[in-house]
């Protein structure tokens, strides 16, 4: 279970990760898109992070929804919409609950994913977020299946989309900016299969 107090916890925990990537993860970009991921990630949820004091005491739905919006209206770039998309998708899960259950957490992972992909058409295989967060979300719901807790499945599923991390240096990237680097895009890490995996990172890290 995870309460609304906790998602405040878990979003703040976020925000901290991506600000102290930022550097890191606008490098990846630098070598095969235009060096603005770190910089789009850490307006997002630095706005985010400021929003997070006055929803509080508010269910866990509206909390998300909140996230979602700020990311969609203040983060340029293709990750921004497609985040916001999946945070969106994620809310309407948990609409008016003040406690997230481990069967609520398989259909947020799964909305979420669902919902990047209608927005970016893409899949796994393109190099792009979706390559940390399907293996992660496979994981996490067998682990979840089995009987085990959020919190151990959150940090098997973090361990998973670390290497799909790793698999998105030995693809073509087919969709997005480094696409158009067509063959030369091999042998380089993709931006946003690392936020994604920071993002899972974080949330394990608070988790546990
Ligand atoms: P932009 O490419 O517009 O500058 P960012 O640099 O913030 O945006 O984000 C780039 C990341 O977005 C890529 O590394 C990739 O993981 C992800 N991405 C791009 N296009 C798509 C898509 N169609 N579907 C899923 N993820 C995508
Ligand atoms: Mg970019
Ligand atoms: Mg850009």
């Amino acid at each position: 279970m995870i309460s609304n107090t906790l998602l405040i916890k878990i979003l703040n925990n976020i925000a901290i990760t991506i600000k102290e990537n930022k550097e890191y993860l606008t490098h990846l970009d630098s070598v095969i898109g235009d060096s603005d991921h770190g910089f789009n990630m850490n307006k997002g949820f630095n706005e985010v992070r400021q929003k997070l004091e006055p929803l509080q005491n508010k269910d866990c739905g509206t909390i998300l929804k909140n996230v979602a919006m700020t990311l969609i209206s203040k983060v340029g770039g293709a990750s921004g919409p497609l985040y916001g998309t999946a945070f969106l998708k994620a809310s309407v899960v948990i609409k008016d609950k003040y406690e997230i259950s481990e069967k609520d957490s398989i259909k947020m992972f799964d909305e979420s994913i669902k919902g990047i992909i209608s927005r970016g058409k893409a899949k796994q295989g393109d190099k792009t977020m979706l390559d940390a967060l399907i293996p992660a979300y496979q994981i996490y719901k067998d682990s979840i299946n089995k009987g085990n807790s959020i919190e151990i499945a959150i940090s098997q599923a973090q361990k998973a989309a670390y290497e799909g991390v790793e698999y998105t240096k030995t693809i073509k990237a087919t969709k997005g900016r480094a696409s158009y680097l067509g063959d030369r895009s091999i042998g380089h890490q993709d931006p946003g299969a690392t936020s994604s995996y920071l993002i899972l990172k974080s949330i394990s890290d608070t988790l546990n």
